[in-house]
């Protein structure tokens, strides 16, 4: 089988059946053999039923149901996981992935010496301001603080290769973003953009706070910077002093702030060497793997 299309839902009994009629109708087309696997990340609407429904006259439909909502990127490691195909690629339900996009990006890793197409949106019309501008400023400083590279507007929605799922599928840490685990891995990957597309029915499941929530988390588990923050103020907050010292001797005042910051800082290197070693064990019990082998003889 070619393709396994993985497929996250989180109430979606409006946009089931949509989805899966333009899909399966592009890769029927296209001869494109595919499994389309939905990971229901605990709907409490019919998503599971409508899933089902469908499963009656299509074999290549498979699912994955959670006891809860455990969050869409712990569906799109279930997916993964369970993904046979020679390709896979994530999919939202709500078709703001345009599946028609899918032959074009088939044809290009079939192509190439390319491991992963990925795609971004160019637009974000239709989607409220203020989530556009926090996006932006979120990317700008993610890839400032960390070592992954996530460009503004980037999707899930992108078809790797074997090797690239497998990789992936092995990082074991559990407080997983997805979209910087993509970049982690590393890979041949080619982008491509497309405009915007709204939500074919049903509303978006992320609130504002859950958003910052889940920024919140990418940055935690990809920048360690911030525990180095109390070190380097220390470290400016005590040479500070020490200038004062030298310079101002005869200030009484001068004397006194001096000597506050010089304690200070020193308060605050000590808390930023606790840093180093916080940051250490964080690293560490990421377990991430050390290397990943892209091609072997
Ligand atoms: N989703 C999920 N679990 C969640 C939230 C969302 O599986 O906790 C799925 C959702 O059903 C959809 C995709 O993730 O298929 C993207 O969600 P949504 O369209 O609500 O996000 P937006 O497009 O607004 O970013
Ligand atoms: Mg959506």
């Amino acid at each position: 089988m070619e393709l396994s299309i993985i497929v996250p839902c989180y109430n979606e009994e409006l946009t089931i059946k949509t989805f899966y009629n333009k899909v399966v109708s592009i890769c029927n087309e296209k001869n494109i053999s595919y499994e389309i696997i939905f990971v229901d990340d605990g709907s409490s609407d019919s998503t599971m039923d409508e899933i089902k429904k469908l499963c009656l006259n299509d074999t290549n439909i498979h699912y994955l149901s959670f006891s809860r909502n455990f969050g869409k990127d712990s569906a799109i490691l279930a997916g993964l996981k369970k993904a046979q195909g020679e390709y896979s690629v994530v999919m939202d339900a709500d078709l703001q992935d345009p599946p028609e996009l899918l032959p074009e990006m088939i044809q290009i890793i079939k192509s190439s010496d390319i491991d992963c197409v990925e795609t971004r949106r160019k637009t974000r019309k239709g989607e409220p301001v203020i989530r556009s501008i926090f996006a932006k400023i979120f990317c700008q400083v993610m890839n400032a603080v960390s070592n992954v590279n996530i460009t503004d507007g980037i999707r899930d929605f992108r078809l790797m290769k074997k090797s690239m799922v497998d990789a992936i599928v092995s990082i074991k840490e559990s407080n997983r973003f997805s979209k910087g685990l993509f970049s982690w891995v590393g890979f041949k990957t080619k982008c491509i953009t497309y405009d915007n597309i709204e939500r074919t029915a049903g509303c978006s499941k992320w609130s504002f706070w859950s958003l910052f929530k889940y920024a919140a988390n990418g940055m935690i588990s990809f920048s360690t910077l911030p525990l180095y923050l109390p070190l380097i103020f220390g470290v400016l907050l005590f040479l500070g002093g020490l200038v004062g010292l030298i310079i101002n001797f005869g200030s009484n005042r001068i004397f006194i702030l001096s000597t506050m910051s010089i304690f200070f800082g020193l308060n605050s290197i000590f808390i930023g060497f606790l840093g180093l070693y916080l940051a250490k064990i964080h690293t560490e019990t990421q377990k991430r793997p050390l290397y990943i082998i892209r091609e072997e003889k």
